[in-house]
């Protein structure tokens, strides 16, 4: 996997060793277990999916993280990003809006022994400014505007990644906070994620 993603253009090596740290395969159902080391996205239950290896990579490799930094993940889903990131040495929160999801997974990252996890069942949609601001706000799902609260969140020289678009393709755009409170906005080609929602979701166990 860790070559396919070097192939594919994945250049920082410390994002590309802490996925080799990880067992992927343990964020899967077991049906799907012989694949979890291609490059593909899978289903994760509560319809949505854990990003494709080389989407959690680019997103990464986009979020230039060092170590001690506070970084806020929007959409734990499976964990698996966020325990990229912890693997970096960053202080790591994780928001999740789907209920069974964020209960299943917290205890999950409990049981494989990324305790230093923190999670939290919230809309991410207003940050989680009690423990703000972050160094890099991370949004694993695809949304159509960029929200205010996640760009007041940023400490300066901080970044938010953000797929931003329609249903059906998100451009990645990065956003830098300058020191004179502007932001820098960069764009890096288009991706799929399964749509950003308001609210908290009770779904089904
Ligand atoms: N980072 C995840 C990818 C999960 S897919 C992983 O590594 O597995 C995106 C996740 O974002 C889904 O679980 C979805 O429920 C969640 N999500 C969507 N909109 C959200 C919002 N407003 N706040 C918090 N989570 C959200």
């Amino acid at each position: 996997m860790i070559a396919s993603l070097r192939k594919e253009g994945i250049r920082d090596e410390k994002v590309l060793e802490a996925m080799e740290r990880i067992p992927r395969h343990l964020f899967l159902d077991k049906a799907f277990e012989e694949w979890a080391y291609r490059d593909i996205p899978f289903p994760i239950g509560n319809e949505q999916t854990i990003s494709q290896p080389f989407t959690v990579a680019f997103q990464t490799q986009l979020l230039q993280v060092k170590s001690k930094d506070r970084i806020l993940e929007i959409g734990t889903g499976s964990g698996y990003q966020a325990c990229v990131l912890y693997e970096l040495g960053a202080k790591v929160y994780s928001v999740e809006r789907v209920e069974p999801l964020f209960e299943r997974t917290h205890k999950f990252l409990q049981k494989i022994g990324y305790n230093g996890i923190r999670t939290f069942l919230t809309d991410g949609s207003d940050g989680l400014a009690r423990y703000g601001p972050y160094d890099g706000i991370l949004v694993t799902a695809g949304s159509t505007d960029v929200p205010q609260a996640l760009l007041d969140q940023l400490a300066v020289g901080g970044r938010l990644v953000i797929p931003v678009g329609g249903d059906n393709v998100q451009k990645m755009l990065r956003f830098t906070r300058e020191a004179n409170g502007q932001f820098l906005r960069e764009e890096f080609g288009d991706f799929r994620f399964v749509p950003f929602l308001k609210g908290i979701d009770k779904g089904e166990s």
